[in-house]
């Protein structure tokens, strides 16, 4: 017959995307196990991120918000979520990267073009505050210094510090970083793990400012500090870049020598094998951990004042970076590394053997265990007289 078809039923769709039906799955969501096709995946990626920045009130309209930018994948997607978002749902964010720079050759020069390249990619202002210029020391010079021990905590201190200065530099309310599930999972079975409950109930906020201070001395900021990939995948923050070929930096840093987080790491990947939602899971019991432990304690805040020296926020005469700085300027690194007593254990033992006529005495005279120990601590210390010239050690 004219105009008749024989056309055959379609076939149905071999591994139909779990949302839209129409088009094949190609990838698997880590996070739900949902079977999906690339723009769904795209579709819920982005709108779980919107979610969680409305749900969470994260900003205001108008808000200046730099973006925390290293190069790396979870900064990049960041960046990159963050100017779609801000565009589709007329956030009407004025927008800045903020980068780093440590100082550390064969990584953060590398990673730093990276940034550049976003900023050209995304049409977004990046301003690059680095270590030499703020603190007169790079981590290359602080590494040669005091070698590949304690490394990371004068980076994580002076990187803190050197964000809070680059916003203020910028003029910004708010500064976004791009930590993810994982990052804040590994950082909840760690604190867990030291018992550190103050650590716990700030690594599990979304959102903080001065006024989220803890008892243990944390340095905080006036300027708000959040985390849009908090419930954030990993591999689904992977996933993303390489379906939308975002530019990234993807090589670890040289000096990363952080053995602890790297067992939380692994112990969480074990987990996330048997169980999908182990990491939100885990946050979840962080979040709850925390707020029982806030309701239950009465958490003496310590009073916050201006450190001496640079005028940084600190509950102490000189903020933490100063007092770091302090220890590097005059040989003495393991100044402000640790807890009071071990400070005043040193600065004990630098008493005792300023008493002793030369290091090779004290070389000479290990007999007891105890006395290897304060050979050990004197060591450490180049110049034994210079430390009775620092200023209050008992505030440390
Ligand atoms: Fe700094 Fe590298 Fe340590 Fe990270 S791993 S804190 S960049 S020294
Ligand atoms: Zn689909």
């Amino acid at each position: 017959m004219p105009g008749a078809t024989d056309a055959k039923p379609a076939k149905p769709l071999k591994n139909p995307c779990n949302l839209c039906q129409s088009v094949r799955a190609i990838l698997k969501r880590p996070k739900t196990g949902q079977q999906l096709c690339k723009e769904c995946f795209f579709h819920v990626f982005e709108t779980e991120i919107h979610n969680t920045i409305v749900d969470n009130k994260l900003f205001n309209k108008g808000d200046r918000v730099a973006i925390g930018a290293s190069g790396g994948k979870d900064s990049t997607v960041l960046a990159y979520v963050m100017k779609l978002l801000n565009d589709r749902y007329s956030y009407d964010l004025d927008l800045v990267l903020l980068s780093i720079d440590e100082g550390i050759t064969g990584y953060r020069d590398d990673s730093l073009e990276t940034v550049k390249r976003n900023r050209d990619q995304y049409q977004i202002p990046l301003l690059i505050v680095s270590y030499k210029d703020l603190y007169g020391w790079s981590m290359d010079d602080i590494v040669k210094e005091i070698g590949r021990k304690n490394n990371c905590t004068f980076c994580g201190v002076f990187r803190r510090q050197a964000l809070d200065r680059g916003a203020i530099m910028l003029n910004v309310d708010h500064i976004v970083t791009g930590h993810n599930a994982d990052d804040i999972a590994e950082t909840v079975l760690m604190n867990i793990l030291r018992g550190d409950l103050p650590r716990l109930q700030r690594c599990t906020s979304i959102i903080t400012n001065d006024t989220s201070e803890d008892s243990s001395g944390i340095e905080t900021s006036k300027i708000l500090r959040s985390k849009p990939f908090k419930y954030t995948y990993e591999k689904e923050i992977v996933m993303y870049a390489y379906f939308k070929k975002l530019d990234y930096f993807s090589t670890e840093c040289i000096y990363s020598p952080n053995a602890y987080r790297g067992h939380a790491r692994v112990f969480l990947k074990d987990l996330e094998a048997v169980r999908r939602t182990a990491i939100v899971d885990i946050i979840h019991s962080g979040e709850a951990l925390s707020a029982s432990v806030q309701a239950n304690e009465s958490t003496k805040l310590p009073t916050m004042a201006n450190c001496t020296r640079c005028g940084y926020i600190s509950s102490n005469e000189l903020c933490k970076a100063c007092l770091l700085l302090e220890g590097l300027n005059k040989g003495l690194p393991q100044l402000g590394i640790g807890h009071t007593t071990k400070i005043r254990r040193m600065a004990e033992a630098a008493n005792l053997a300023s008493g002793l006529s030369s290091p090779a005495s004290l070389s000479s005279s290990s007999t007891s265990g105890a006395a290897e120990e304060k050979v050990k601590v004197v060591t450490h210390i180049k110049d034994l007289g210079q430390l009775k010239t620092m200023p209050s050690l008992d505030t440390v």
